[in-house]
């Protein structure tokens, strides 16, 4: 569904509405030139128009049969808000779920350094409950003088972590360039803090048929975050999840201050599922399992954590990386705060 115009109004039908009315509806709005977004619930279809506003006002929709409740939407962001779909969306990735009761544990390498170290951190997550392994062949680095990964050799080594271990993989694309390689490979395809407003990159992955895990810019509002999310949605990718990994503030005894009030709000605004990084929050690995505590207290919908056999010999962000050794202690504690939460681990 790649439409001009924004959803304008959501259209309500009632609880008893039929098939064949919502379908109605639908060809009516085709047949003015407005497009539809229906969203069947729970309760009720809901089903949001898109088209210019000065056309829709035209139409009498209400009069429509089995039409209860005509509204406007006056959020900014439309398909990924909570008043076009009320229910929250459960994202399935090779049968790992992630939303809605259901509570992604990602974990992996922050970076593919070279084949065993990649194969180790892949096996030790996977043994201690992890439910898909992340790991970055293309890295944004902060000076251009640092490891930048090793690209499509990274890859191949993340591929062979998922066929030996089953967990799907998550893996950030930088560049539009690399769109083909990386869509290929992933089963969720990164898009880092600072790609969060690369708008060509994320309309590139609206189009590439994988899930998203959209992370937040580190000066990023969450009105930001959201229409972010909005440019995939919009071209037909509804499987966006979203990450809070942290935002810029003044202080610096952590990496960059994690946001959990974020988690509530993002939960409040949208339907899509959130998770937390404590990684980059933190910046340091003695934290990492209080900020992940915290973000499944706060209602998150999973963490992604970054592992390492030696953290000391690590290439990239070796303070905050837990090492393997450590790692299933960690994902025990994670999973007791997870079923105090009425969750599990999907
Ligand atoms: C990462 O997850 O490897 C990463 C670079 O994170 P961020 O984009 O949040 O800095
Ligand atoms: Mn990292």
């Amino acid at each position: 569904m790649a439409a001009n115009g924004s959803p304008e109004l959501l259209i309500v039908m009632g609880a008893h509405a039929t098939p064949e009315q919502v379908e109605e509806v639908v060809a009516r709005l085709a047949e003015a030139g407005a497009h539809a977004h229906v969203t069947p619930g729970k309760e009720a279809t809901v089903i949001g128009a898109i088209g210019e506003r000065e056309l829709l006002a035209t139409l009498p929709l209400e009069g429509f049969p089995g039409v209860e409740q005509v509204l406007p939407i006056l959020k900014p962001y439309k398909l990924v808000s909570r008043e076009l779909a009320p229910d929250p969306t459960v994202i399935d990735v090779r049968g790992r779920r992630i939303g809605d009761g259901y509570f992604g544990l990602v974990a992996g390498p922050c970076t593919v350094e070279y084949r065993e170290q990649t194969l180790e951190t892949a096996r030790a997550v996977k043994e201690a409950g992890a439910t898909m392994l992340r790991g970055g062949a293309f890295k944004p680095r902060t000076s251009p003088y640092t490891f930048q990964g090793l690209g499509v050799d990274g890859l191949r080594i993340l591929e062979e972590a998922r066929e030996e271990t089953g967990l799907p993989l998550v893996t950030e694309l930088m560049d539009p360039r690399h769109v083909e390689a990386v869509v290929e490979a992933a089963d969720v395809i990164q898009i880092g803090a600072r790609n969060m407003q690369n708008f060509i990159l994320l309309s590139e992955v609206g189009r590439a048929g994988k899930p998203v895990l959209l992370k937040r810019g580190p000066s990023a509002s969450v009105e930001e975050l959201l229409m972010a999310a909005e440019y995939v949605v919009k071209e037909g990718n509804a499987r966006v999840i979203l990450c809070e990994r942290g935002i810029r503030t003044f202080e610096r005894s952590t990496r960059y201050t994690l946001d959990i009030g974020a988690i509530p709000v993002l939960k409040q605004e949208t339907h899509l599922p959130v998770i937390v990084d404590p990684s980059h929050a933190a910046g340091r690995r003695d934290l990492v399992p209080a900020l992940a505590r915290a973000a499944v207290a706060a209602g998150a919908d999973g963490i992604i954590v970054e592992a390492h056999p030696a953290p000391d010999e690590a290439l990239c962000d070796g303070p905050q990386l837990i090492p393997t050794a450590e790692f299933a202690a960690f994902a025990d504690e994670i999973r007791a705060f997870v079923t105090l939460m009425g969750k599990e681990i999907g």
